[in-house]
């Protein structure tokens, strides 16, 4: 039967320090995310109870679109499965990272750990409730710093589903290299900058040259498709790195070590409090970097605040991009080079 829904509403959870969602994605800071079990903490994740809510959610969104995913992007009119399974888990249940990004709202206070998690996983599979269609996310803290997170990767790179790792580029890790070898993992890393004293005001941590030497690091001996499984992204933060100096220095050195996938975005807090109202010179940005991207066969994709400003998009697409001209574009635009009103911490 064919309805309205998203992949993630029929098999998708997202596991975070306290309760447990169907997705980590928040179109409106007001409407908050589809919340599947709202306080679970420490307690046994049990599957027969889970799988109820979701297909009790599946029935409502078959009449109108659930509240938290009104205006959602990922929602199609398709014939959905009605079967309980889960083949998309996002990983969000820690809160250490060892950066400090000024985008960041997450709390970087010690939960009690989260051994019911690998357990509650191993449970999953075990139950034969997991599929490898899907893919696993890691968003939370900073995955290499998880004390289980290379015994969940070993999990899943035997389930065969594809992994996405979001990562600092802080630390190396061996477990993510072999699992981009093997073609399951691609690792995504947000420098966000390629100057030293930019990133240091993004991310509060003065770690640039590591993070660019781990990104050479992984992206080291990989051929044909591998290539695109590092993934290297930039975050314009108005005020902060939405200069054409900096976008044209990270582009520079994309470019330097051969890097065949990047990711824009939008900072989450100011397109949120600008929605619809995205400033020109944001565009201007983005479309310089998907020029460039295209110039040096660069795959150019955008995550989620960036796909909703795409498509709210009136701003005309830029088709001039010699520096002269950009930087007179951009000088246009300059009384909007303001810093968002809601920056945490
Ligand atoms: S918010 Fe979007 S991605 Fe998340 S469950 Fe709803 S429709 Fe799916």
């Amino acid at each position: 039967m064919k309805y309205r829904s998203c992949h993630l509403i029929e098999h998708g959870i997202s596991i975070d320090v306290s309760s447990i969602k169907a997705c980590c994605l928040s179109r409106d800071f007001n409407k908050g995310q589809l919340m599947i079990v709202p306080s679970y903490y420490d307690n046994i994740i049990i599957w027969d109870k889970l799988f109820e809510i979701k297909r009790y959610q599946r029935l409502l969104q078959k009449e109108s679109d659930l509240d938290a995913c009104e205006g959602c992007y990922n929602l199609r009119e398709e014939d959905w499965d009605e079967e309980d399974y889960i083949s998309y888990i996002n990983f969000d249940h820690w809160s250490q990272c060892n950066s400090n990004c000024i985008y960041c709202g997450v709390q970087r206070y010690k939960p009690k750990t989260k051994n019911n998690v690998l357990n509650a996983i191993k449970e999953l599979i075990k139950q034969k409730k997991f599929r490898n269609t899907g893919e696993i996310t890691f968003q939370g803290g900073e995955p290499t710093i998880l004390k289980e997170f290379d015994q969940l990767l070993k999990l899943f790179i035997n389930e065969g589903v594809k992994i996405r790792i979001h990562s600092s580029g802080i630390l190396f890790s061996r477990s993510i290299r072999d699992g981009i070898k093997k073609g399951q993992v691609t690792v995504v890393i947000s420098p966000d900058s390629a100057s030293k004293d930019v990133y240091k005001t993004v991310k509060r941590v003065d770690k640039s040259d590591k993070v660019w030497a781990n990104i050479k690091h992984y992206r080291r001996n990989l051929k044909g498709d591998l290539q695109s499984l590092v993934k290297v992204k930039y975050i314009i933060i108005p005020g902060v790195n939405d200069t054409y100096e900096e976008v044209t220095l990270f582009l520079e050195k994309i470019k330097q070590l051969d890097i065949k996938s990047v990711i824009v975005d939008v900072e989450y807090a100011y397109a949120n409090t600008n929605k619809g109202n995205i400033s020109p010179h944001v565009y201007i940005l983005m479309d310089y970097i998907e020029h460039f991207c295209k110039e040096n066969g660069i795959t150019y994709d955008l995550y989620d605040s960036a796909l909703y400003a795409d498509k709210e998009r009136t701003f005309e697409k830029t088709s001039v991009f010699n520096k002269d001209e950009l930087k007179q574009s951009l000088e246009k635009f300059k009384a909007y080079r303001i810093q968002s009103n809601i920056r945490y911490n």
